[in-house]
């Protein structure tokens, strides 16, 4: 499976240094397929003309294969406890604050809260600590989440598959797990001690959770943890993998770009706004029918723009904090900060204001199965 990364980090070599012209790029645009060495290409590409251009066929791809509708979650904070030490997350546990862990009926509180908003689609999410928060306390949270909501995703730690197994028949459809980087010797330094330190056991937990019935599966790079340019093309190698070897599934991507969370942790690698918005561009070229997720750690006026171009999901009126729904909490012992502060309400009024369809969810349960 990690053929892709060795293949990834071929290309790259061959390529980090080809800038196409404006003409090559038309070229490119042309083809029916862009391929791995076009993809490489285009993440090079600086002239604003040329970016104009790709980010018009990117468009034309999203729209001709996702329509016109946005889809809108939230994340669902139950637990900060964690063993790892990454040392650019604020849920580290290095760092010395107060450690917190709903309970049940309070997760309720928070799905209520959430559902009063608009919010049909969540994401439970953990920090990895199997002891405060076992697999069953998941388990039941998922439960209670789809009493609530018409979709449930996890973004935990790194499960078994008959620990997914379990998850699937508690309601979950979807995860989301981001590598970090695939960049195995930056891996090593960013993780050093815990469970995560594990490169393999989390890179596999995808096809662990695809294969224990999970319908929806979401990769991706935290952006400037290693070469922003050798990650974005990783990603789209591992989502093709995937989308070859489950075909059923739903494969989407996502770039979050690494922020600041009360630690002192400087990122090795800036990725600016522009770069950004062509990474993205890049991931729909290459991926036409692949859904492209975006955070709120991005601001509303990014968000807004790139809805229209090539985002397929977005996070709407998120706290990062735990009970952060009920507690209308800030980014105090948060994650990471949130920089769309906008309501559920404001995201779906900007997203009608461009002529496209807000949507709760995509997912129906008890309709089919893979
Ligand atoms: S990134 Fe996840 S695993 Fe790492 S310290 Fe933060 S919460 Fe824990």
């Amino acid at each position: 499976m990690t053929e892709f990364i060795r293949k990834a980090e071929k290309v790259w070599e061959e390529f980090k240094d080809y800038v196409p012209t404006y003409d090559e790029v038309c070229e490119i645009l042309e083809k029916e397929v862009v391929n791995i060495e076009d993809a490489a290409k285009l993440l090079n590409v600086e002239d604003k003309n040329s970016i104009l251009l790709m980010a018009s066929k990117a468009k034309k791809l999203t729209r001709e294969n996702f329509g016109k509708v946005i889809l809108l979650y939230a994340p669902l904070y139950i637990s900060n406890y964690c063993q790892n030490g990454c040392v650019y997350c604020g849920f580290s546990c290095r760092k010395n604050y107060k450690r917190e862990k709903l309970e049940f009926n309070e997760i309720e509180n928070e799905l209520r809260a959430m559902k009063e908003e608009g919010i049909d689609s969540v994401i439970i999410l953990t920090g990895e600590d199997r002891i405060h928060s076992p697999v069953d306390y998941i388990e039941q949270a998922c439960k209670i989440a789809a009493n609530y909501m018409s979709e449930v995703s996890i973004e935990v730690y790194p499960l078994l598959e008959e620990e997914y197994r379990s998850l699937a028949s508690a309601g979950v459809v979807g995860i989301t797990i981001y590598q970090e980087t695939y960049q195995k010797e930056d891996y090593k330094k960013l993780h050093p001690f815990g469970p995560k330190k594990d490169f393999e056991f989390r890179f596999k937990a995808v096809e662990r959770a695809l294969s224990a019935g999970f319908h929806e599966a979401c990769v991706g790079p935290l952006l400037g943890l290693s070469h922003p340019k050798k990650d974005v093309l990783c990603t789209l190698l591992h989502a093709e993998y995937l989308l070859d070897r489950f075909p059923k599934a739903e494969i989407s991507v996502s770039f979050p770009r690494v922020r600041s969370a009360g630690t002192d942790f400087v990122p090795k690698f800036s990725v600016s706004d522009k770069e950004f918005i062509k990474f993205l561009i890049v991931a729909r070229l290459y991926l036409p029918r692949v859904g492209i997720v975006i955070s709120t750690r991005e601001d509303a006026r990014l968000r807004d723009a790139l809805i229209d171009v090539c985002i397929t999901k977005m996070s709407a009126g998120s706290k990062t904090t735990v009970g952060g729904y009920v507690a209308q909490e800030e980014e105090k012992d948060a994650q990471f900060e949130v920089e769309d502060r906008r309501s559920v309400a404001e995201v779906v009024d900007s997203i009608i204001k461009k002529g496209l369809r807000p949507e709760f969810t995509n997912w129906v349960r008890g309709v089919g199965s893979l």
